[in-house]
């Protein structure tokens, strides 16, 4: 079975996932609206700026039908700011900023600071194999802790940076694998949505 996986196409690197998932093998569409969310199997929320997305999905009365797809066990992955709206909680949100959550964690908001921005790095994660991914962050998050349930896949190298992590459904990046031609993480994730 082809699973329809949807990206979430309110702001942010949303036709850069489009095609890693279809090159996974995953049937990809763009998500805007409540009846486009409710037909795929699962979603992909992009890299962009997690603030605006909030307001969007706000005004786009997206929020509490993501919520509640995700609490009925939907697949989701989240990269970058689509890992910020998985979370739980948020470290350097703005005044008010909401999540869609689902994510028992705090991620840091802008975590690697000013002077490194933007920087890529190779990353050994759980149950992707065929080595390393190169792994670019922009303005990047990172997962200052976890809970229970939380699977930690990744770190950067020679530091306590958590950057990857899986919760049952949920799939989130610091970084962005829909930007390097790798398409290892996208696969995880459409078997992960097979599996379900
Ligand atoms: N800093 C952005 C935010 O807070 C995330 C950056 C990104 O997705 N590349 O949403």
């Amino acid at each position: 079975m082809t699973p329809v996986i949807g990206v979430l196409a309110l702001q942010g690197d949303v036709a850069e996932h489009l095609r890693a998932l279809t090159s996974s093998g995953a049937t990809a569409c763009a998500v805007r609206r409540p009846r486009e969310l409710a037909v795929v199997d699962a979603l992909v929320i992009p890299g962009g700026e997690s603030t605006t997305m909030w307001k969007l999905a706000d005004i786009f009365d997206l929020l509490e039908p993501l919520r509640i797809r995700i609490k009925e066990g939907m697949p989701a992955y989240g990269s970058c700011a689509g890992m910020i709206m998985l979370a739980d909680r948020i470290e350097g949100g703005i005044e008010g900023q909401e999540t869609v959550g689902g994510l028992d964690l705090v991620v840091r908001r802008n975590a690697f600071g000013r002077q490194v921005d933007s920087f890529e790095a190779d990353i050994t994660l759980k149950g992707v194999a065929g080595g390393p991914v190169r792994a670019v962050f922009i303005r990047a998050p990172w997962v200052e802790s976890v809970g229970d349930g939380v699977e930690v896949l990744g770190k950067v190298p020679g530091t306590d940076r958590i950057v990857a992590v899986r919760q049952g459904n949920l799939l989130a990046t610091s970084f962005h694998p829909e930007l390097t031609g790798d398409t290892r993480i996208h696969e995880y994730f459409v078997e992960m949505v097979r599996e379900r």
